[in-house]
């Protein structure tokens, strides 16, 4: 990273360069940031750059970037491709020894797994508990039975300035859940990670157009997404 970066954020037309073009652009000429396309207009490309001033403008004249504006530096430490899904994820409700929620996120090949007693929230004013528990197989899925229902299910993409599975390893994680039930932004930090003990984590809705302040939705959407079935 130079001394003093610049970053700037733009619209592009991908009728110039794709979003895999760019992103391959970006890390040859060294900057970071990253690229989408643009969810409310598909028809073009978000980018948000920051780096060398020299780098940053080719960067931006590769991607024929359009309504420029200079942004602050916010610290990324890739250039990613973001609106891409990384993999699946699975929310299952399960009654054992004592009820939880199974959070799996599939990330090289395992199921990353956390054990939520009270399961997630789309308020970001709650934190819920998440306690880090052994990866699954993603061979052997989640079944439905007596004692366990599919409460939600669906893609996952990777967000945040640091890339993953760094991003985990350091204990803060930002992704966008697309399921039925949980949508967009969510953050998982680690509050405590100590040899012997299972390491705790925090999961949280992030403020965006999909939080739903106030809302309470494992008790207002109990049902299994596959069968309809509740745990009663
Ligand atoms: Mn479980």
């Amino acid at each position: 990273m130079p001394a003093r970066p610049v970053a700037f954020r733009a619209r592009a037309n991908p009728g110039a360069a794709t979003a895999a073009q760019v992103a391959g652009h970006a890390r040859a000429l060294g900057v970071l940031g990253w690229v989408r396309v643009d969810p409310d207009e598909p028809a073009r490309l978000l980018v948000h750059v920051e780096g060398d001033t020299d780098a940053v403008e080719q960067l931006l004249a590769f991607a024929a970037a359009q309504r420029t504006e200079r942004v602050a530096v916010e610290g990324h430490e890739q250039f990613a491709v973001r609106g891409v899904s990384a993999g699946a994820f699975v929310v299952a409700e399960h009654r054992a020894t004592a009820h939880h929620y199974d959070l799996r996120l599939e990330l090289d090949g395992v199921m990353r797994s956390w054990a939520l007693p009270r399961g997630p929230s789309m308020d970001p004013a709650i934190k819920r508990l998440a306690v880090q528990v052994q990866d699954h197989d993603p061979a052997r899925p989640d079944v439905e039975g007596a004692s366990k229902i599919i409460w939600d299910r669906g893609s996952y993409e990777q967000g945040g300035r640091v890339p993953w599975p760094e991003a985990l390893d350091r204990g803060h994680a930002v992704f966008v859940l697309h399921g039925d039930k949980l949508r967009g932004g969510f953050a998982l930090q680690r509050t405590r990670a100590r040899s012997g003990a299972p390491a705790q984590w925090l999961m949280i809705k992030r403020r965006d157009d999909r939080a739903r302040p106030g809302s309470d939705v494992t008790a207002a959407q109990p049902r299994s997404v596959i069968s309809g079935r509740t745990l009663g």
